[in-house]
């Protein structure tokens, strides 16, 4: 029998932002890079009232085609209802970009037999997440690398390459096949504070010579190109504006964007003010503590821990889960926050809006979006009901944010600067915009789902 040629499937992030999952074949060798859910995922069928039954496992995402269905790829549990029979794993392991869900989203349904390969800053991050609720990696074996590391899986040999990202602990990877070299951008941006690791990504992508570049374009786009700013313009903006105002400040913003953390933290400190943050935060900074060159701040000395009231009347360790016990002694509640308004620069969810309800501020205070502007209808509503809760406080709404991906004229410059023969563009709505980049003799072939293409 002719040996196959290695190949790459795509059965996710094909003309979608979001949902990632390749599929690497090699001499019988199979790796997944990336398993993520998509943003849209069936939402023509399920939306925040309507979601597919934990119980059923993967069968309400097979109905749908959300999920492939692949023999040797689920784990037992998540096959019981299904017409899929369930086989020992044809895969040999996950290879992460970055602990965003959009990547790592659907790994929960994967035989944990599979083990799963991420970074080291990505471990402590699902640690995090493991601990304070859940984590799509909770059952798996997982195999921690960083820069400069090369590891092999059959014939391939994947070496990763750190990228700058919403996100710290996020990669890209160059990997050698028995038949060519390719390329996965993961997600990336040049205007983070560690802008310079995506350049360092390019060098080596470079050096290596890829045939076929795998790379995400989430801000390609026709028409208006949103100014880009940066994480230190937002850093900024922000410490102007709260050393602005005299009443209370909070902010929405990711939990898990470290960056955003930093930039808040170093803003409220600049305007003389603590920065109090959520306990999912505070574990999320205990556990990056051991990784220095993150610089994250230390919860107690550098900030704050907001403690929800969970029934009324007095503090009760029991009322609150282990995780969350550590924090009520260096905690700061709705009451503290009323009695030192114009000395707090609080993180607030939208869905922990309601505890304004307790604080009461003073109106005249700044409320600071730090986040994407609404893209769908659903955003769009979401925004309205914040804006509607801003103008009932009577605080200032602003918006400040410095995107996790690169602008268009930038994914231009990775995939000249990378100068493959080929790119596949993916984690896009236009993939065939790319042909305006202009500099390289590559071929565009945008990827069809499912359909394999070889390296
Ligand atoms: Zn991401």
């Amino acid at each position: 029998m002719k040996a196959v040629s290695p190949r790459l499937t795509c059965y996710g992030g094909v003309g979608e932002i979001g949902g990632n999952k390749f599929l690497l074949e090699d001499k019988g060798s199979k790796v997944l890079l990336d398993f993520g859910a998509g943003f849209a995922d069936g939402s023509e069928y399920f939306d925040t009232g309507i979601s597919p039954r934990a119980v059923n496992g993967a069968g309400d995402l097979f109905e749908f085609g959300l999920l492939p269905e692949l023999p040797g790829l689920y784990s037992e549990k998540a096959l019981q209802n299904t017409e899929v029979r369930y086989a020992e794993p044809d895969v040999d392991a996950v290879v992460l970009s970055h602990y965003h869900w959009d990547h790592t989203g659907r790994i929960g349904y994967l035989d944990p037999k599979i083990p799963v390969y991420c970074g080291e800053t990505a471990s402590l991050i699902h640690a995090a997440y493991s601990e304070s609720s859940s984590s799509p990696l909770d059952d798996h074996v997982i195999r921690k690398f960083r820069t400069g590391d090369r590891f092999r899986i059959g014939p391939m040999e994947f070496v990763p390459v750190h990228v700058d990202h919403s996100i710290p602990g996020a990669y890209g990877f160059v990997v050698h096949t028995s038949g060519g070299t390719m390329a996965y951008t993961g997600d990336f941006r040049f205007h983070g504070p560690a802008g310079s690791m995506t350049r360092d990504f390019i060098d080596a992508a470079r050096r290596e010579k890829p045939r076929l570049l795998l790379t995400e374009g989430t801000r390609v786009q026709s028409g208006d190109q949103k100014a880009n700013m940066s994480e230190s313009a937002v850093m900024e903006e922000a410490t102007k504006l709260v050393k602005q105002s005299r009443a209370l400040v909070f902010s929405t913003f990711r939990g898990n964007d470290v960056d955003r953390i930093n930039t808040f933290h170093r803003a409220a400190k600049a305007a003389g003010r603590r920065l109090v943050v959520s306990m999912k935060i505070a574990i999320l900074l205990e556990k990056l503590k051991p990784d220095r060159r993150l610089g994250v701040p230390r919860v107690g000395r550098d900030v704050d821990v907001y403690v929800r009231r969970k029934k009324s009347g007095r503090l009760d360790d029991s009322d609150y889960y282990p995780w969350e016990r550590p924090f009520l002694g260096r905690g700061v509640s709705a009451a503290d926050v009323r009695k030192k308004q114009g000395e707090v620069f609080l993180h607030l969810e939208a869905w922990n809006f309601p505890e304004l309800v307790d604080i009461r501020p003073e109106r005249g205070g700044t409320y600071i979006h730090a986040a994407t502007e609404a893209y769908n209808e659903e955003g769009e509503k979401e925004d309205a009901v914040i804006r509607n809760w801003i103008e009932h406080v009577g605080f200032r709404y602003t918006q400040l944010h410095a995107s996790g991906h690169a602008p268009m004229s930038e994914v231009g410059e990775l995939v000249t600067g990378i100068a493959p023969s080929v790119v596949v563009p993916i984690h896009t709505e236009h993939p065939r915009l790319f042909k305006a980049f202009k500099g390289g003799k590559w071929k565009l072939t945008p990827p069809k789902k499912g359909v394999p293409l070889q390296i």
